[in-house]
């Protein structure tokens, strides 16, 4: 159904297992190599930034009303970020890990997940941090409606995400939209059944939802009309709350930028490149990668995300700086008409 032709190769496959497994304990060993303190101290700079941008930009929000705005910017105010791993790992040293007994190293680690799970029942609650799809491994960041925070594990804050190294027009533009886009998920469509405590209740009213749709069907509109392969288009209704929020992290990350470069930084070429240009390309790069047909068909029918070239395309060209930045013009094909241009967050 995917179009895989051959399985994973074995070290690959058990390599996945043993990381699922035993997640905290692989992390401590990544963590150690490839996420030195250096490291998690530039993304908590960053993410310190971006939420700041976003607090400029509720306030200055054309749909919200004044009740809601205010709600918001307490939600946002109580955000928890949680950035590369947890402070306290869970300790998983009670299970027998014997190097030739593969299946029962499985048998074993299975009935100690169960009996912790188990021993949770009744008592209050234990939020683990980094489990689950945000284990810190994970090439992948998440907002938690319940616990109204984000995981940015350490598997996400590498290259071509993150790198320490690079400057700022390229993290801000990868990684920090990445994070900007978590962020928004806090005060979307799902985000308002949700308030600062993680509560199951609406904060919005009635108004606010009227405008924020009509804005969303624009998008809806705007996707739809993306041919992935012959015949078969994106769902812009399926993918809408994750194009608002890939549309919300780029927009807040290229405006957290601009507040970053210094004037001397802003007119600076690298390889031959502005500031801006390089935002984009590098918000592009992020995204890169190879996919099969079969796999395709798939997400386009199930995945709440559209496949990763309209997720480059379809937020850029609502972005009124991204046009003059690469001298777009009317009839190129990343041309969309300004008045067409779609400002959600
Ligand atoms: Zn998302």
């Amino acid at each position: 159904m995917l179009g895989t032709e051959k399985p994973l190769p074995r070290d690959q496959y058990v390599g996945e297992i043993v990381r699922n497994n035993l997640s905290h304990p692989t992390a401590q060993i990544f963590v150690e190599k490839y996420f030195p303190p250096a490291t998690k101290a530039k993304a908590e700079e960053m993410v310190q930034n971006i939420k700041a941008e976003l607090k400029i930009r509720l306030e200055k929000n054309s749909w919200m009303s004044e009740a809601t705005r205010k709600q918001a910017l307490n939600k946002l105010d109580k955000m928890q970020i949680y950035v590369g791993y947890p402070e306290k790992w869970i300790d998983s040293s009670k299970v027998t890990i014997k190097r030739d007994d593969y299946f029962g190293n499985l048998i074993r680690l299975n009935q100690w997940q169960n009996r912790r799970d188990f021993d949770k029942l009744g008592k209050p609650v234990i939020d683990e941090l980094f489990t689950g799809l945000s284990q810190p491994t994970e090439v992948n960041a998440g907002y938690n409606q319940l616990g109204n925070r984000i995981e940015i594990p350490a598997g996400i804050l590498q290259p071509p995400f993150f790198d320490a190294s690079m400057d700022d027009a390229v993290n801000y533009c990868t990684i920090g939209a990445v994070i900007g886009h978590e962020f928004t998920h806090g005060f979307d469509s799902n985000g308002r059944r949700f308030d600062a405590n993680g509560n199951l209740k609406d904060w919005w009213t009635a108004e606010d939802a009227q405008k924020f749709e009509a804005k969303a069907n624009q998008l809806v509109e705007q996707y739809n009309q993306y041919e992935v392969l012959p015949g078969l288009f994106v769902n812009g209704k399926l993918n809408l709350t994750e194009n608002i929020a890939d549309l919300g992290g780029i927009t807040i990350a290229y405006s957290a930028l601009q507040r970053q470069l210094t004037n001397q930084e802003r007119s600076a070429k690298i390889d031959g490149y502005t500031p801006d240009q390089r935002c984009f390309l590098a918000w592009g790069q992020m995204w890169k990668s190879k996919w099969r047909p079969e796999l395709l068909r798939q997400v386009v029918l199930t995945n709440p995300h559209p496949p990763s070239e309209f997720r480059v395309i379809g937020p850029l060209v609502n972005l009124p700086e991204f046009s003059p930045t690469f001298e777009i013009k009317k009839g190129d094909p990343m041309w969309h008409d300004p008045a067409d241009q779609v400002t959600i967050w």
